[in-house]
């Protein structure tokens, strides 16, 4: 594997530094590429900048095709961008992992110092601080400023009763974001009774801009198909934006375009459209090349002009400094010992088709097909349709966390953890969610279209053409009943499941110990 044939273009584009002449360096990872988030000293001293691409990083986990391509090329995109505004740059390459790089470095250049800023995730920071122990003074941390809370000050409140809703309220009165003095703007917190629609039959859904790879994502687009030809997904038809601007149209695209009606339609689901009117933002938000304070502005200011409903700006602003920031928090707190959360104690694999996208189920393939695509879904085919399977199926909740890590463009272990191990799969046991996301396909048939286009029957509760989700559903409800009994929101399910007769508790058991068993599972 010769780390440096793909990388023509950088080398030909940025003169190499000569180390030797520098005594000051900033060390900028792949989910820190803006330099408004850097102090201000940076931009104004200009140091040498030092990027790192580092194949055992690339290998830690299978990850998406598209995942690997978007990383890398929206970080050559920026070290080019950052080379052209005068900084003078060292690309280096490493078949190891990114602290053996910078180990290289320090040592053959003892008179660099350099400053990181805090990897926003755990393995990250582990191995810079090792860095910083082993040169001791030459290598400072500075704090991550791409997010907008600073967790030290939430992170002792993390714990089962902390809801969401309280943090997202401290940061409203925080950021002034639609307040009026102390008050929200339009009487309540929190639309979200209005954000529950299906979305009606041929209505008009806006398209979104594609990129063209030029020669710079061309080339890691080869790179990623030599050095990782078995990742997860595929390579094919590329469109991600990979530089700030092109970010910042994707931005200005989404305000203009889509966000009056992001609100409504924000948990329907519909076939064949995957986007509708979400943002697909989190994949810029989260390597820097947006940051939240913009977007959560240019929202803001599209609703003080009358361009956007209340409930969608309210909606996107909650997700953004609310649930973004939140789940940050949570990551800061319950790391490292979370990451074997496993409440319901499941152990069986994940199911083969997470991998394949290949199922009679038309909901499942519906929302894997994206993922395996594109590398993107929404919110709720992740929560409730490819988690709430997971769940139902007696699926280890590592599994799918891991799989999640993988299989997304915007998967960075400190977002993907707390929404899989705490939201998702309640596998923490109920810190982060009042209760488990399950649900049968009732859910599914009222948010989209999708059973419609099923070999199942949504209104069959039981027996062969019945629709999986519903007898998995209350096969559920009984086992885990000592968890569903304790909650306040969801013990009358299990009052529901002890109502039912003996005949139909019998379908409901002998078809899920049938299916959980007969579903195919990776190795
Ligand atoms: C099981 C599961 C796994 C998830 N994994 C990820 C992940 O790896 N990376 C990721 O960024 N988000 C993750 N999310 C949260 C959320 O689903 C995505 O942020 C969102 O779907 C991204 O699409 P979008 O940009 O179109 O979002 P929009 O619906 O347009 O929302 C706007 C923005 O709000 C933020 N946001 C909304 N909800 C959350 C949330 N729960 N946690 C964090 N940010 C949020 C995102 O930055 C998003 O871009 C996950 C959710 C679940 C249930
Ligand atoms: S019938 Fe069941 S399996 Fe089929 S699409 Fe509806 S919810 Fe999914």
């Amino acid at each position: 594997m010769d780390n440096r044939a793909f990388l023509s273009h950088v080398d030909s584009t940025i003169s190499k530094p000569n180390l030797k002449e520098h005594g000051r360096a900033v060390f900028i990872l792949h989910d820190q590429l803006n330099m408004d988030a850097w102090p201000s000293w940076i931009r104004e001293e200009k140091p040498l900048l030092i990027f790192m691409e580092s194949a055992g990083k690339g290998n830690e986990l299978p990850h998406h095709k598209k995942k690997a391509i978007y990383v890398l090329s929206s970080m050559r995109h920026f070290a080019l961008e950052c080379a052209e505004a005068g900084y003078p740059v060292h690309y280096h390459s490493t078949k190891g992992h990114f602290d053996d790089g910078l180990s290289e470095i320090l040592s053959a250049n003892e008179q660099l110092s350099m400053t990181f800023m805090t990897p926003s995730e755990w393995d990250s920071r582990e191995r810079l601080r090792n860095i910083q122990a082993e040169f001791e003074d030459r290598v400072r941390e500075i704090p991550n400023n791409f997010f907008l809370a600073d967790p030290e000050e939430y992170k002792e409140r993390v714990k089962d009763g902390w809801l969401m809703e309280y943090f997202y309220r401290e940061m409203r009165r925080k950021s002034g974001y639609l307040m009026n003095g102390d008050q929200p703007e339009g009487g309540e917190w929190n639309y979200d009774e209005k954000n529950r629609e299906k979305l009606p039959k041929d209505h008009p859904v806006p398209t979104i801009a594609e990129t063209e790879p030029d020669e710079i994502t061309q080339e890691v687009i080869e790179m990623v198909e030599e050095w990782y030809p078995d990742h997860f997904g595929n390579s094919e038809n590329f469109t991600y934006a990979v530089t700030r601007r092109q970010a910042l149209y994707r931005l200005n695209e989404f305000i203009d375009e889509r966000l009056d009606e992001f609100g409504p339609y924000e948990d329907a689901m519909a076939q064949g459209q995957y986007k509708l009117f979400h943002s697909q933002l989190s994949v810029y938000l989260n390597n820097g090349l947006l940051l939240p304070k913009e977007v959560c502005d240019k929202a803001e200011k599209t609703y003080q002009n009358g361009e956007a409903r209340l409930n969608s700006v309210e909606g996107l602003i909650r997700q953004i400094i609310g649930w973004r920031e939140y789940v940050r928090v949570y990551y800061e707190a319950m790391m490292p010992e979370v990451r074997n959360a496993n409440h319901f104690n499941f152990t069986k694999k994940l199911p083969e088709m997470y991998w394949s996208g290949e199922t009679k189920m038309n909901c499942m393939s519906e929302c894997l097909k994206p993922v395996i695509d594109e590398g993107y879904s929404h919110h709720i085919p992740r929560l409730m349709v490819l988690s709430n399977f997971s769940n139902l199926t007696e699926t280890d909740p590592r599994e799918l966390n891991e799989w999640f890590h993988l299989a997304y463009v915007d998967a960075y272990e400190w977002v993907v953890l707390p929404n899989v191990l705490g939201m998702s799969t309640f596998a923490d046991g109920g810190v982060l969610a009042s209760k488990p996301y399950v649900s049968s396909g009732n859910y599914i048939n009222k948010m989209s279209d999708y059973c419609k286009h099923c070999e199942y029957k949504i209104s069959k509760k039981t027996g062969e053409e019945a629709c999986p989700f519903n007898y998995l559903y209350w096969n559920f409800i009984d086992k885990q009943r000592e968890t569903f009994s304790k909650n306040g929101r969801a013990n009358f399910m299990v009052n529901m499941f002890n109502k039912k007769s003996e005949d139909d508790k019998k379908a409901i058991w002998e078809g899920s110990e049938k299916f959980i068993e007969d579903l195919k599972r990776l190795n």
